[in-house]
Formats: structure tokens, sequence, C-alpha cells
């Protein structure tokens, strides 16, 4: 691609990092905001640096969060003791959308993929392991996506866990939240967290 303009250029180069974004649409989007009013390019140039800047992530769960422990870690209301394993903030969104799950949340951060070089040790995987072994929590609800870096990050925490008096449970198969949520409404969602299943049952069926 031939530009006219380095930094025309500088900037479609940057929006084509983003996933999913090929040149072609990064040009588009740049010269849609070059047309937009000054002050609408600059709230977003604003809002993204200070999300990066000013970004912080729960003490307890890993999600992020404005303040230091969130909203859902500090309601009182909620059981403490039964914690749903997510890979990230979506899953949290799409769960708590369903209005049927009254536990907390540990976000992982994504899931293990030796492919992509994304180990255990570049999740919160320790940090949910500490906790389980400190004997806050009573249940845990496995909610990655059934993939096979899914299953793979279930089993790994599964057999972190072994010895540990912690009943685990996992939402029903074939419901992937996150990425897939616009094929997983929120009355099936809600159903197959009520509905889940214990973890070794899901691995009988592999
Ligand atoms: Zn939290």
């Amino acid at each position: 691609m031939d530009f006219s303009s380095k930094l025309l250029e500088n900037a479609v180069h940057e929006m084509s990092q983003l996933p999913g974004i090929g040149k072609r649409t990064a040009l588009r989007l740049v010269l849609h905001l070059l047309k937009q009013p000054n002050g609408q390019t600059m709230r977003l140039a604003s809002a993204l640096e200070d999300l990066r800047n000013s970004v912080k992530f729960c003490s307890r769960c890993h999600n992020i969060s404005d303040v230091e422990v969130c909203e859902i870690c500090s309601n009182p209301k909620r059981d403490d003791q039964v914690v749903c394993v997510v890979e990230d903030i979506r899953d949290v969104m799409a769960i708590e959308n369903t209005g049927q799950y009254n536990g907390l949340y540990h976000v992982l951060g994504g899931k293990i993929s030796p492919m992509e070089g994304v180990g255990p040790q570049e999740l919160t995987i320790s940090s949910l392991v500490k906790k389980a072994k400190e004997g806050d929590i009573k249940e845990l609800i496995f909610a990655l996506s059934s993939t096979m870096e899914g299953d793979t990050t279930n089993f790994y925490i599964y057999k972190q866990l072994e010895g540990l008096d912690i009943k685990t449970s996992t939402i029903a198969r074939g419901i992937s939240i996150g990425d897939e949520l616009e094929y997983a409404d929120e009355v099936t969602l809600g159903r197959s967290i009520l509905n889940r299943i214990p973890f070794e049952n899901s691995l009988k069926t592999n």
C-alpha cells in the first residue's frame, strides 16, 4: 500500500495491529476518524491512554476494576466460597447477565496454549491454587470454553487441587461463553450454571 503521507501510514499501521483488522479496514477506520470532529478523535485517544495508564486488576479475582477490590468480590451478599473460573472479563459479564450466579469469580487472563506460548505461569493459576490451599473455597466451577486449550487448563487446575476438600464442577458441555456469547443466550447459559455437573463426569465423556 502506497501512502501519500507518513503520518497516515503510521496511523494505519498501528490500527492494523488490532485483531481482525487488515490494512484496508485500518485505512477505512483512520480516514473515518480524520473526518470526525477533532474532539471526538481526541476523546478516543485519551480514553485509550487513560485505560492503559490507569487500569487496575482486582487483587482477589483479577478482573478489570477501578478499585483495589472489585464490586463483586466486596459484595457481602455474594457467596465467597463458590468460585467460577473464567478466561476474561467477557465471561464475567456474560455470567453476570444471566442473574443466576451468586458466587465469586477467578479471572485467569487466558488459557494454557503451548501453540501461542501461554503456559500456566502466564495466567493467574498460582493465585487461585493459593486461595484454594488457604481453605477459602468450597466449590470451584470451571466455565472455560470447551476447546482443547480450555480442557487442558481445566485439567491442569484440577490436578493442582488434588487432595484438597474442594468440590469441582463444570458448566454443561457445548456452551461456550465469551467470544461465542451470541450463540449462548442468557437463559441457556444461566441454566448451564445451575445444572452444572461434577468435573469428574465431564472427563469420562471425553
Ligand atoms: Zn474481584
